[in-house]
């Protein structure tokens, strides 16, 4: 004789709980002038005012405004993968 026994979710209003898994986002952060992600930060440009300037190593853009583009992890791994041939 066998005992059923209530699983604890069906007792607390019968929603079995999902474990829900956070969709990765992740940014690329992009040069607003010519699109090209070879951007990198300025460290100390200025003496307390270099915090969070960027520089385009392609155009010489450099400011405060980068574009950002919110990607999945998919499509950065690949922007990662196009990235790394690029890079020397
Ligand atoms: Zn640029």
């Amino acid at each position: 004789m066998g005992k059923l026994t209530t699983p604890d979710w069906i007792l607390k209003g019968g929603k079995k709980p999902v474990k829900k898994k956070e969709k990765g986002i992740f940014k690329i952060r992009k040069c607003p002038k010519c699109g090209s992600d070879k951007v990198s930060v300025v460290l100390g440009a200025e003496e307390g005012n270099g915090n969070g300037e960027w520089e385009c190593k392609k155009c010489k853009w450099s400011g405060k405004n980068i574009s950002m583009d919110y990607v999945s992890e998919e499509e950065f791994m690949k922007y990662l993968d196009e990235k790394g041939e690029e890079v020397a």
